[in-house]
C-alpha cells in the first residue's frame, strides 16, 4: 500500500493535547494491523531541543539513534510499538539549516532561494522520506494555527494534499469547545474562528477533534459541522478523561478510527483493542498508594520529567499500586534537611540533571535513603550522586565530587573521560571541558552487560541490554577499588569494560543507580524492569511501615 498521510494541527490555544491525540490515532490504526509512523514538525529555530532549557521546553526525549527530540515523540513510542529516530522530528531551524547548507554549496545554481518553493520543498521531502514503507504516517504540526512561525509547515502540508491526491491525505484539527459556566452552555465560536483561520491558508479540515469537558450533543456537533464545513460524523468529542491511556478507547467510541480509514480509503481488519481495555481496567483499580519522592531541580514544571512520571506510573501498573509523586526541590533539601521531606515516602528517586545548583540536597537525599533503608533509584545524575555519597560517607574520600560541579575536587569519582571508544560511532572520541556544548554528549542506545546475582540482572533477566544515554560525565574507574571494597557493586558495564552503566548496594532493600535513562523505554503495556522493581521494593517498604 502507498503511504497515506494524516496531518494533525491545533487551534485556539496550546496544550490541548495534540501529541496525545496523535499518539492515540496511531494506537488505533496499529490495532487495525496497519504499519504506522509519526513525525513532529516544530516551528522554532533551534536545530533540535537539545540545547533548550527544560523550564521552557519540557523534557528532551532521546531516541535509540541518539536524537534529542520533542517530548511528543515519547507519547508516540509509549502508545504504539514504533521506535523513532532523528527523521521523526524536524524543526524550522533544521529545515533552514539544510536549505542554507545547500545554498552555500551552490545546489540552487544561482537561483533566488525562497520560502516557497525551497523551504516548503525541503519540508515536503522530510515528510515523504520519513514515511518510507509505512501504511500511514501521522504528522503533527507544533504550535497553534494563526502563529506566524508555523506558516511554512502549513503551506507544505497544504501542497501535499494536492501532490498526493485527496484519498491519501487527511487533515485533522484539534480545537477547544469551552463550557462557559455562567451561561451554562458550550461555545463553538473559538472552533469556528480557528477553522476559518485554517481555511484562509487553504486547508479545509476533514475531521475536528473537539476538546471539551462534556460529551458534545448531536445538536452542537451539527452546529460545528455546519459552520466549519465538515460532515457531522467527522466532529469528534475529545472529552477530558481520568487517565491519558483512556484516550484511544474514547476516540474509538466516537468513531474516529472508522472515519479515518473510510476517508483514506483503507481496508483493514477490525481494531483489536483488548490490550487497551485490559490496561484501562487495571488503571481504574489502582488503589494501594505508594509515595515516591523525586528530588530534582525542575520540579515546578512536571513536563520536564514527562517520561519519568509515566515510567513510574507504569511501575505502579506492574505492581497494581497507585504511584503518588512528591516533587521535592533539592535546594529546599539543603535548607531543611532530607528527613523533613523524605520521612513519609516509600521510595526516593534522583533523576537526571545538570549543573551544581541543588547538588548537595540530592546527595543528602541519597544518604537519607541509604541510611534509612528506603528504596533508592538514581538516574544518570542520580547515579553520580549515589557514587559521590558513598565515596564521601563510606570510603572516606572527603570532598569527593563530580568534576561537573567541582573541577578541582581531590577525588573526582565522576569525571569527563578525555578519550574513550564510542560504541555508536565505533571510533575513539575525545572530550574536554571546552568542547562544544552540543556535540560532546554520549547520546542514544548503548549496550550494557549485566552481572549475575545483582538487582540489575534479576530485574532484566538478560545478559545484555541496550539503554538510552544523554550525559557527558562518567564513573571514574580509578576509584573502582576503594568504592567496591566499601560495598558498591558495579552490576552493569559496557562490553569493553571501560564504562560503568549500573551501580548498586546489597546491604539495603533496593539501591540502584544507572548511567542511562530507562524511562525513555518504558511503555504502559510493558513497564520497564527497573521501574517495576523499584516500585515493587517501595511497595514492600510501605507495607513494613
Ligand atoms: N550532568 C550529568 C552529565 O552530563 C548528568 C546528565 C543527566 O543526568 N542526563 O553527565
Amino acid at each position: 500500500m502507498k503511504t497515506k498521510f494524516i496531518f494533525v494541527t491545533g487551534g485556539v490555544l496550546s496544550s490541548l493535547g495534540k501529541g496525545l491525540a496523535s499518539a492515540s490515532i496511531g494506537a488505533l490504526l496499529e490495532s487495525r494491523g496497519l504499519k504506522i509512523t509519526f513525525q513532529k514538525l516544530d516551528p522554532y529555530i533551534n536545530v533540535d531541543p537539545g540545547t533548550m532549557n527544560p523550564f521552557q521546553h519540557g523534557e528532551v526525549y532521546v531516541t535509540d539513534d541518539g536524537a534529542e527530540t520533542d517530548l511528543d515523540l515519547g507519547h508516540y513510542e509509549r502508545y504504539t510499538s514504533v521506535n523513532l529516530t532523528q527523521d521523526n522530528n524536524f524543526t524550522t531551524g533544521r529545515i533552514y539549516h539544510s536549505v542554507i547548507t545547500k545554498e552555500r554549496r551552490g545546489d540552487y545554481l544561482g537561483g533566488t532561494v525562497q520560502v516557497i518553493p525551497h523551504i516548503t520543498d525541503e519540508i515536503k521531502n522530510s515528510i515523504l522520506l520519513m514515511a518510507n514503507e509505512t501504511d500511514v504516517a501521522i504528522i503533527e504540526i507544533g504550535g497553534t494555527v494563526g502563529d506566524i512561525e508555523s506558516l511554512p509547515f502549513l503551506e507544505a502540508i497544504r501542497q501535499l494534499k494536492s501532490d498526493l491526491g485527496k484519498d491519501n491525505a487527511l487533515y485533522i484539527h484539534l480545537t477547544l469547545v469551552p463550557h462557559i459556566r455562567t451561561a451554562g452552555e458550550v461555545k463553538t465560536k473559538p472552533t469556528q474562528h480557528s477553522v476559518k483561520e485554517l481555511r484562509s491558508i487553504g486547508i479545509q479540515p476533514d475531521i475536528l477533534l473537539c476538546r471539551t469537558e462534556q460529551t458534545l450533543s448531536p445538536e452542537i456537533k451539527a452546529k460545528i459541522a455546519l459552520f466549519c464545513n465538515v460532515e457531522k460524523n467527522a466532529v469528534i468529542t475529545a472529552k477530558d478523561v481520568e487517565s491519558i491511556y483512556e484516550v484511544p478507547l474514547f476516540f474509538h467510541q466516537e468513531g474516529l478510527d472508522d472515519q479515518i480509514v473510510e476517508r483514506l480509503n483503507i481496508w483493514t481488519r477490525a481494531p483489536r483493542l483488548e490490550n487497551w481495555i485490559a490496561l484501562n481496567n487495571t488503571i481504574k483499580n489502582l488503589t494501594v498508594p505508594v509515595r515516591i519522592a523525586i528530588v530534582g531541580k525542575y520540579i515546578h514544571l512536571k513536563e520536564s520529567y514527562k517520561s519519568l512520571n509515566e515510567a513510574l506510573f507504569h511501575g505502579g501498573i506492574a505492581n497494581h499500586c497507585k504511584v503518588i509523586l512528591d516533587f521535592v526541590d533539592s535546594e529546599e533539601v539543603e535548607k531543611e534537611g532530607a528527613e523533613h521531606f523524605l520521612s513519609e515516602v516509600d521510595g526516593v528517586l534522583v533523576p537526571g540533571g545538570f549543573g551544581s545548583r541543588g547538588v548537595e540536597g540530592k546527595i543528602a537525599s541519597v544518604r537519607y535513603a541509604r541510611e534509612n533503608l528506603v528504596p533508592y533509584f538514581g538516574i544518570c545524575y542520580g547515579m553520580h550522586m549515589a557514587v559521590i555519597e558513598l565515596a564521601r560517607s563510606k570510603a572516606g574520600l572527603v570532598g569527593a565530587n563530580t568534576t561537573e560541579v567541582s573541577p578541582n575536587t581531590p577525588y573526582p569519582v565522576i569525571y569527563l573521560m578525555s578519550e574513550w571508544f564510542d560504541y555508536r560511532s565505533q571510533k575513539i572520541e575525545h572530550r574536554d571541558q571546552d568542547t562544544d556544548l552540543g556535540g560532546t554528549m554520549r547520546l542514544g542506545a548503548y549496550p550494557c552487560r549485566l552481572v549475575t546475582n545483582t538487582l540489575a540482572y534479576e530485574s532484566y533477566q538478560q545478559e545484555e541490554v541496550f539503554e538510552r544515554h544523554r550525559h557527558r560525565y562518567e564513573f571514574n574507574m580509578e576509584y573502582k577499588k576503594p568504592l567496591t571494597e566499601k560495598g558498591l557493586i558495579l552490576s552493569g558495564i559496557s562490553p569493553d569494560g571501560s564504562l560503568v552503566e549500573i551501580v548498586e548496594l546489597h546491604d539495603h532493600p533496593w539501591f540502584l543507580g544507572c548511567q542511562f535513562h530507562p524511562e525513555f523505554k518504558s511503555r504502559p503495556m510493558s513497564p520497564h524492569p527497573l521501574f517495576r522493581e523499584f516500585i515493587r521494593a517501595s511497595l514492600e517498604h510501605s507495607q513494613k511501615k
